[in-house]
């Protein structure tokens, strides 16, 4: 929720959001973005660059005696995701490698499991499919008859408008029980710097969202992935405990 006092002019983006970063950032946002993650409260969490993080850290808390190294900048909410989403190649260089071999690994898994999945389930040849988010079900039918189930997370979003990526986890349209255990994408993330799964949105295609989808299968150790399409692009959930509804 925003009040008048968080709405700020962009001279880009016209009415937006106030956000805080520092002027390093601004500067030069491609680079590590020290953050929180998201929260339904706070979607843009005040960020910071590696300098005024070593600053952060030496004191515990931003105080009157770091806080003028940081000098802390307004901006507005999409400054704030472009800005952040262009982080992504600067800090990915470093993990160039293991991060391809992530990638190869984890599509040729997912190749195999919808392969099994087309041949085990046919998924494609029934005429409606829904989803539920209190129940976590989606549910694959034929003229008011539900044939497949299957348990869902959902993974992220790839969007036609804006061309990026949401990982759902920052997405909270989307209940709790079906965006809570992706979040272990995130860790692994976290763990090995991989920045594609930690940004919560940046510039992307179909194909990405088909590369997060084969990790969070991979982390989720799901049966597979149901791209759905949606107004405005498409949505990928992981797929668990396929059944036939018989
Ligand atoms: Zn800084
Ligand atoms: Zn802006």
């Amino acid at each position: 929720m925003t009040n008048d006092e968080d709405t700020i002019q962009c001279t880009e983006h016209g009415e937006a959001t106030a956000t805080f970063i520092c002027e390093h950032l601004v500067a030069n946002p491609q680079q590590r973005w020290y953050c929180d993650y998201p929260s339904e409260d706070n979607p843009w969490p005040d960020a910071w660059c590696g300098e005024c993080d070593a600053e952060f850290e030496k004191e515990g808390e931003w105080n009157e005696k770091n806080e003028c190294a940081a000098n802390i900048k307004i901006v507005c909410n999409y400054c704030y995701e472009s800005g952040h989403a262009s982080s992504i190649e600067a800090v990915e260089k470093k993990v160039a490698d293991s991060w391809k071999q992530m990638l190869t690994e984890c599509h040729q898994q997912l190749s195999a499991k919808q392969e099994l999945l087309k041949n085990q389930f046919s998924l494609s040849r029934h005429k409606r499919w829904d989803y539920d988010q209190e129940t976590g079900l989606l549910t694959f039918s034929n003229d008011g008859i539900p044939a497949v189930i299957a348990n869902i997370e959902m993974i992220g979003s790839i969007s036609s408008i804006t061309d990026t990526w949401l990982w759902s986890w920052a997405n909270f349209h989307f209940l709790p029980n079906v965006r809570t255990r992706i979040v272990a994408v995130r860790d692994l993330g976290e763990a090995s710097d991989f920045p594609r799964l930690t940004v919560p949105k940046w510039y992307a295609d179909t194909v990405d969202g088909w590369e997060m989808s084969a990790i969070a299968t991979h982390v989720l150790d799901a049966q597979g992935v149901y791209r759905a399409p949606t107004d405005n692009g498409f949505l990928f959930m992981a797929m668990s405990d396929l059944r036939f509804a018989t």
